[in-house]
């Protein structure tokens, strides 16, 4: 061949999440619709492709190459909550989760969804913000200080959102209540158990949870430490990693699940503590996600192991009942997070521990299971859908005529609590180790 003659240049294979998964997970759905009523997307529109078997049926024939990853495509994997409720309907046992989340690992790379105005806040949150807590809890400060000022009631009070954008008057509305301290002011870094040591615990503390329910934490190594748990808190802690692997960025993740790995070596625990049920979906499955890293597997498949949700825990070491049996009757009624019954398959625990607290009530919610259109970041990205599942939400509540809502993740607690607030309904919403952790402190 004359050297000068061009050498055929064959473009190298580019890498996909879902060409690249495992091809039995791909392949796994059976057509049967099980999966349909329960999905609310589909409930919403009636429209094959916003269901589970339809968005499945795309991410195949990505991963068949018969599509490429369109804007459409990017566009469906948005609209779907990933909420998991299809997953627990699934008789084929579809792993709805791991296909979602490298269904939008894809339609990142592929970049039909980039635009400048979506880049920039990508690369402000997922990138920097979520990537060090001390920068988090920086803007976590400004927003207090913001809140603690007055100014945001002047500025709701003035009418002013009223002449700005619509959207910056919702996304205003939806600014979490900052906590007056973070958990690191709350919480010592070893807290000894109140009786006698039977175990040794690491709490992680969150991201989200950290800024909005610091006292959460707080009530959980308090709980922990009544029931026999030595409790190891580090001040500085990482994000699991969530909400990285559910938008996409997956070696983002990867280094977040790294860092977790090493900041708690799992074979110094007894468990590895979060009250977060989105968090704690995300951090049994270590493993999946390190599955390449070979430096890492054998820790991770241990890690997932020990990770463990605190109802979970609860449970599974026995709740020591509250001693003083004359507590204030209360009527409540518990919201089941999505992450926690579909992705934990968790839902008599948490039922256990609020029927330990004596002289508490617990009503049952009808469709307990389905989302509040929190779901991550659901709401402040799909507002129409997320607003229609919470209003469907507080009707159920009102429904029961709980004073109090109980739940088990920061994101429901945070969006139902705006939802009662627009409706100035009069409930208490509250994580269901808070009302254990009280009951403890009336002991005395
Ligand atoms: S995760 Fe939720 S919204 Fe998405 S397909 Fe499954 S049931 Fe529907
Ligand atoms: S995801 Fe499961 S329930 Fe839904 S259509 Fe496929 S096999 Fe049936």
């Amino acid at each position: 061949m004359n050297s000068a003659t061009p050498v055929l240049s064959i473009p190298p294979k580019r890498h996909s999440h879902l060409k690249d998964l495992d091809y039995s997970v791909v392949q796994q759905c059976m057509h049967c619709g099980l999966c349909l009523p329960t999905c609310p997307t589909y409930d919403a529109t009636k429209l094959e492709r916003n269901s589970p078997r339809g968005r499945i049926a795309l991410m195949r024939a990505i991963a068949d190459e018969r599509l490429e990853p369109t804007k459409t495509f990017g566009d469906e994997m948005y609209f779907c909550l990933g909420c998991l409720a299809c997953m627990t309907a699934c008789p084929a046992g579809v792993n709805y989760a791991e296909l979602f989340e490298h269904a939008r690992a894809e339609a990142e790379q592929s970049g039909q969804l980039d635009n400048p105005k979506r880049s920039l806040i990508r690369a402000v949150t997922l990138r920097w913000l979520f990537m060090d807590m001390a920068r988090l809890q920086l803007v976590g400060m400004a927003i207090r200080f913001y809140q603690q000022l007055g100014l945001q009631t002047l500025l709701r009070k003035s009418g002013i959102l009223r002449l700005l954008p619509k959207r910056l008057g919702e996304l205003e509305a939806m600014t979490p209540t900052i906590q007056p301290k973070f958990t690191n002011e709350l919480v010592e870094p070893v807290t000894q158990p109140s009786t006698q040591k039977k175990y040794r615990v690491a709490m992680l503390t969150g991201c989200a949870q950290d800024l909005m329910f610091s006292d959460v934490n707080r009530d959980t190594v308090e709980v922990l430490a009544r029931n026999g748990c030595e409790v190891v808190t580090p001040p500085e802690q990482n994000c699991c990693g969530s909400l990285h692997a559910h938008n996409g960025e997956w070696e983002l993740a990867q280094g977040l699940a790294r860092k977790n790995i090493d900041q708690f070596p799992p074979e110094q625990f007894d468990a590895i503590i979060t009250n977060a049920a989105g968090c704690g979906s995300h951090l049994k499955h270590y493993a999946k996600l390190l599955a390449d890293d070979p430096a890492y597997q054998k820790r991770a498949h241990l890690w997932d192991e020990k990770v463990k949700d605190i109802h979970e825990w609860l449970a599974q070491i026995g709740i020591q009942p509250p001693a003083n049996k004359n507590l204030p009757a209360q009527n409540v009624t518990y919201h089941e997070a999505c992450h926690l019954c579909h992705g934990q398959k968790i839902t008599a625990q948490p039922r256990q521990l609020l029927k330990a607290i004596p002289n508490l009530k617990l009503t049952e919610l009808p469709e307990s299971t389905w989302c509040c259109g929190s779901a991550g970041i659901y709401n402040l990205i799909q507002p129409k859908m997320a607003n229609e599942l919470l209003d469907r939400k507080l009707e159920h509540i009102k429904s029961t005529k709980c004073e109090v809502v109980a739940t088990g993740n920061p994101g429901c607690l945070a969006h139902m609590t705006n939802g009662a607030r627009k409706q100035n309904l009069p409930l208490r919403m509250v994580h269901p180790i808070t009302l254990l952790a009280e009951a403890y402190r009336k002991n005395s």
